[in-house]
């Protein structure tokens, strides 16, 4: 690895003294951060085969064997990779990702201005100059790394998420039961095809759909559980192989097909591969599972052909966890973990406090039950209350905001200036309607991650000019009037309610 410029341990003259070993031992750190913070399965997709080349004054050199993995850690992880970089090395500004030669020579391209091109580098990303990540060019990513084709075992299982450790409440009852069905049903054809089951972050998604494969699999079925990423790094891999027929008929040969955050499917020829894979195992009357964090018709990524698809079956939302819920959940992953550590106790008045504090999702509450125990473990004291308080502050501070959408936010407006959802959505400028449909779209901008034009479109397909006009009018209008300001403050918390 070369380092170059002023970053840690440079001597000034260029030479490296002991830079090049700090740095080697900040990646390693860079790494194993975000292997923690991503999880074992995104990391070992994406990440593993990630080598640090050299850094140059502010800019890590990055490198990963294939132009795929190039373009998806570009198009999907860069910020977060610079961020985690940055947080170790403070004086590094800029990522380039590159892909480095199999062996065989690669072709001599040098990024414009990159004075000293290492022999060992591809062609080197100039991000800077070119933000737009490079198209997945399925034909001509040229690596071929057959041990990879056709990589259909896809993610194991996790033994600890079965419909027994899944616990059953208000928000997520129909989505269990439907996920219990499938699971169980025996018998020709299939169910609620495909089983479509959507929510934010951490509301149990993923544990529902493992609770369907390793009861599918007890009953003998052939299951395959993938995520998004799986999908298409299976994908490229096997078409890059020319091993996509093979692939396509494993993938058809199974009984059960369960796939995770399909929001993540993206690229043209994938997006038609996974169609065409979805509508051949529906068609052939094998069951498909799919989970995503929003529901299908919100899948811009996607064909309208295959978002409809998608939706053509049964599809379920999980709603937020309620109190009652997190308890139980809460209670049941602290027997759990008595289990193993039979000293760690927390007096359910501790447990209530945990779960009233951490509303946000499940995630968090497990996160809860870890520090709990880390600070038991650590201290050898009991939990108490204060110590319960400390352990847990981070997560209730920075915890995930709930994801609202756009129709609830215009539902919540027009009821509550006595105007109709469509009068909304209409053309109709009275005052009457302009002011709540103003007042839905700065909500909209604040509230939720879409953008300017998306908005536009969901509110009876406004250019995004209109949406910009009355975002800035609003914001204005709540500065003057203190009155305003508190009615929107007010229709803001019960949206985040
Ligand atoms: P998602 O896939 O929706 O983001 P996960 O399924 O990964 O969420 O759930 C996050 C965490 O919360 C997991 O540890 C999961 O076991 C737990 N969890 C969520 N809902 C429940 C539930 N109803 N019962 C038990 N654990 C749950
Ligand atoms: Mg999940």
């Amino acid at each position: 690895m070369r380092v170059d410029g002023n970053v840690a341990g440079d001597d000034g003259n260029g030479r490296n003294g002991s830079g090049d070993s700090e740095i080697s031992a900040a990646w390693a750190r860079v790494k194993r951060r975000l292997r923690a913070e991503l999880g074992e399965d995104v990391y070992a997709s994406w990440f593993a085969r990630l080598e640090l080349e050299a850094v140059d004054g502010g800019t890590a050199r990055l490198t990963v064997p294939t132009r795929f993995l190039k373009s998806w850690i570009e198009s999907h992880y860069l910020d977060r990779v610079l961020t985690t970089f940055r947080a170790e090395v403070e004086a590094i500004a800029r990522i380039e990702v590159g892909v480095r030669g199999t062996g065989a020579p690669t072709r001599p391209v040098t990024a414009p201005g990159a004075s000293r091109p290492s022999p060992t580098s591809g062609p080197l990303a100039r991000l800077q100059a070119s933000p737009q990540p490079t198209p997945v060019a399925v034909a001509a990513v040229p690596e071929a790394r057959p041990a990879e084709g056709g990589d259909l075992n896809g993610t194991p299982l996790d033994a600890r998420l079965t419909f027994a450790s899944f616990v059953v409440g208000r928000s997520n009852a129909l989505a269990h039961a439907a996920a219990e069905r499938v699971a169980r049903h025996e018998g020709e054809g299939a169910l609620y095809n495909p089983l479509y089951l959507h929510a934010g972050v951490g509301l149990g998604k993923t544990h529902l759909l493992h609770g369907i494969g390793h009861a599918a699999r007890e009953s003998g079925r052939r299951v395959i559980y993938l995520t998004a990423d799986r999908f298409m790094y299976g994908f490229v891999n096997a078409l890059k192989t020319q091993n996509a027929l093979a692939y396509k008929e494993r993938l058809r040969g199974i009984d059960l097909l369960i796939l995770d955050d399909v929001q993540f499917i993206q690229g043209k020829s994938i997006q038609a591969e996974f169609g065409h894979t979805i509508n051949a195992l529906i068609d052939a009357g094998r069951q498909v599972v799919v989970a995503s964090d929003r529901p299908p018709t919100e899948l811009e990524a996607l064909d309208e052909r295959v978002r409809s698809r998608l939706a053509g079956g049964l599809v379920v939302e999980i709603g937020t966890l309620d109190e009652a819920l997190r308890v139980s959940i809460l209670t049941a992953r602290l027997q759990a973990v008595r289990t193993a550590h039979p000293t760690f106790e927390v007096s359910p008045t501790v447990a209530a406090y945990v779960a009233r504090a951490i509303t946000a999702n499940g995630r968090d509450l497990e996160g809860a039950v870890n520090r709990l125990l880390a600070h038991a473990t650590l201290t050898g004291t009991a939990v108490t209350m204060e110590t319960a308080e400390t352990a847990i502050r981070d997560l209730v501070k920075n915890r995930e905001p709930k994801r609202i959408k756009i129709e609830d936010i215009q539902k919540l407006v027009a009821s509550r200036y006595n105007v109709s959802r469509s009068d909304i959505l209409s053309e109709r400028r009275t005052a009457a309607v302009v002011k709540p449909r103003q007042i839905a779209m700065y909500l909209s901008k604040v509230l939720t991650l879409r953008s300017l034009p998306e908005i536009g479109r969901r509110f009876g397909g406004r250019d995004h000019t209109t949406v910009l006009h009355a975002v800035r009018k609003i914001e204005k209008q709540i500065g003057e009037d203190a009155v305003l300001g508190d009615e929107v403050e007010l229709l803001k918390r019960m949206l985040q309610d």
